[in-house]
This record gives C-alpha cells, sequence and structure tokens, in this order.
C-alpha cells in the first residue's frame, strides 16, 4: 500500500469511515451524585488539548466517560504529525512500529492490546477485547488476529512517512539505544476523565519508546503501571520511562495513597520520590504521572520540568505545568 493510501485511510478512519467505531454505550452505574465540577478531563501533554476536545464531545452530552476517554485518545491516535502515539510513530530498532493502549473504568472493567501492529485504533481494539473476550489482555500476533476478525482492518504501509524513516535511518547509524534519556521519546496520551453522573475512566495509549527491542511493551498498556482506576477512590496515569512504571506499579500505587488520603497532587509526588530512590543514579529518566480523584480534584508531578498537561471543564480549556523535582541540564 502507497503512503498515499495509508494518509487516505488514516484520514477515513478519523471521519470515522475507514474503521468501524466501537459505539456502545458503557453499561456503567453512577457511583455517586453528579458533582459540582463535572465533567471534567486531563490529558497528558499539548496533544492532549484535542484529544480532551474528542473526550469533551462526548461529555457534553451527558456521555460515559468511558466512551469520552476512548474517543479523547482516539484523536491522538489519527494524527499523522504525531511521532509517539499511533502508526505514524517512530519504530522500533528493527523498523516496525508497535502500539500498546489500554482502558479502564470505576467498575474495574478494563481492556489492554499489546505489541499491536498495522491496526489504527489499538484504544478501540482494548475496548473491544474489555467488551467482547471474558480476558484483559491480548498482544501480538494474537491480538491482530483476533482484532482482524473482531471488525478491526490493517492498514498496512510499505512507505513509511519521510520524516519517520529519514530519522530512523539516521539513528541506524550509531544504532544506540539509550533508554530515557531523549525527552522527546515520552509523549503518550493518558487521559482521565470524570463524567456529569461521577463515573471515572482512563485510557493510554502509544508507540512506545523510539527504536526499542523489538518485542518491549513498555507500563502503557499494564494497567497498574500506566493507567488504573478504582472507583471508590480515583484514577492515574503515567509517561515516560515505563519501566520505572512497571518496577512500582506507578499508577495503582497513586491510587492507593489517594485511598489513604494523600491529596492527586501528593500522591503523583510520592510515586515520583519512590521512583527516584529506586533508580539512584540514573539520570535523564523522564516519569510524569496524572492523577484525579472522585470528587474531581486532579493534579500531575514529574521528575523533570516540562511535564504539562491539558485540562477541560465547564469553564477550563487549557494547558497547566506539573509540578517537578528536577530541572534538565
Ligand atoms: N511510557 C511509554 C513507554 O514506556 C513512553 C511514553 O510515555 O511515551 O512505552
Amino acid at each position: 500500500m502507497s503512503r498515499r493510501r495509508f494518509l487516505k485511510n488514516l484520514g477515513l478512519a478519523s471521519a470515522g469511515l475507514a474503521i468501524k467505531p466501537i459505539t456502545t454505550a458503557a453499561q456503567t452505574t453512577a457511583k455517586s451524585l453528579p458533582l459540582k465540577d463535572s465533567p471534567l478531563v486531563i490529558s497528558t501533554w499539548i496533544h492532549g488539548m484535542e484529544a480532551n476536545a474528542g473526550a469533551w464531545s462526548v461529555l457534553e452530552n451527558g456521555g460515559a466517560a468511558l466512551d469520552a476517554v476512548q474517543k479523547g485518545v482516539a484523536v491522538t491516535e489519527s494524527d499523522i504529525t504525531n511521532r509517539s502515539v499511533g502508526l505514524a510513530g517512530r519504530p522500533d530498532r528493527d523498523g516496525h512500529v508497535t502500539l500498546d493502549a489500554c482502558i479502564m473504568d470505576h467498575d474495574s472493567r478494563c481492556g489492554s492490546v499489546a505489541f499491536l501492529e498495522d491496526i489504527q485504533h489499538p484504544i478501540d481494539v482494548a475496548r473491544a477485547i474489555m467488551d467482547k473476550t471474558p480476558h484483559v489482555m491480548l498482544v501480538g500476533e494474537g491480538a491482530q488476529k483476533w482484532a482482524l476478525e473482531n471488525g478491526f482492518s490493517k492498514v498496512d504501509f510499505e512507505v513509511p512517512i519521510p520524516e519517520v524513516q529519514k530519522d530512523y535511518e539516521n539513528w541506524l547509524i550509531k544504532s544506540e539505544y539509550k533508554t530515557g534519556v531523549n525527552v522527546e521519546n515520552h509523549d503518550t496520551i493518558g487521559m482521565l476523565a470524570l463524567d456529569a453522573s461521577g463515573r471515572m475512566a482512563g485510557a493510554c495509549t502509544t508507540s512506545g519508546m523510539a527504536y526499542k527491542i523489538r518485542g518491549r511493551v513498555g507500563d502503557s498498556p499494564i494497567i497498574g503501571a500506566g493507567l488504573f482506576i478504582d472507583g471508590d477512590v480515583g484514577g492515574a496515569t503515567a509517561t515516560g520511562v515505563g519501566e520505572a512504571m512497571i518496577r512500582t506499579a506507578g499508577a495503582s500505587a497513586v491510587v492507593e495513597s489517594m485511598r489513604r488520603g494523600a491529596s492527586p497532587d501528593e500522591a503523583c509526588y510520592d510515586i515520583v520520590q519512590r521512583i527516584l530512590k529506586k533508580h539512584p543514579g540514573v539520570e535523564g529518566m523522564q516519569v510524569g504521572f496524572l492523577a484525579m480523584n472522585m470528587k474531581g480534584e486532579y493534579g500531575g508531578y514529574s521528575v523533570y520540568n516540562g511535564f504539562n498537561y491539558a485540562l477541560r471543564s465547564n469553564d477550563r480549556n487549557e494547558m497547566v505545568d506539573a509540578k517537578y523535582m528536577r530541572t534538565w541540564g
């Protein structure tokens, strides 16, 4: 398939034509009365602004948080200028783009997919795994086979995006694999939303670390590492060097801190500090967390400056700088 065809497919898909979206409304019940400040959605990095707009189109009409986060992060997956989410992301060191994603709601329903190739919306696959199978996670060849059998189509491209190809060829010259030193690697989208009925959901999707070892899976599709929601407490999501989040069950740890009474900011601070303690002497490892509790309080914290998140509520639509512990340089 030519690049033009690939781009065309992406355009069609983003208009909802190429890949049949999963439209099943979330069959969930409200955990609490409508909150004064809901609906509310936050998501990592600047691409979160457009993703939040996608989520908001569901939330402002009284839709479910689960449907909102799925629709929201799919916007980023469709963005062919994005190099860290979706099929236009940077490849692994063998030249293949592999995608990871997960989704979870306040009833602990969750779905996840990892090491998925040639399918445009891994978040839709994660949601379908949640809705249609007794399992939480499918990976690689099996995940792709299942997706193709369940209404998804391949978006195969033999001629990659020139910029991505050029960068990859430049990287091949030295083939240096330095996990965590390049801040540009860490632009996963993680999203948390609270709907008007007080239901929370989260989603996380990424093409992972650029030039990773083929087969490597980071935190983003791992429930409890890159994303965790508990309807009694709230939710958390992460971006950055995924290995650090997996080692510490990062998103789950944030939720557990909030369960014990920490504010979202404090809970994110605690995990960032724990991650630093467990990686003594590691320089340049960026890790950022976002958290939201069921009251609609939210916060974020990162190791280094530069991590920010997009916020959308009834009266706000803006970027917020997360607090941080260290400055670059
Ligand atoms: N957390 C992702 C991973 O380790 C990377 C990112 O945040 O961009 O795969």
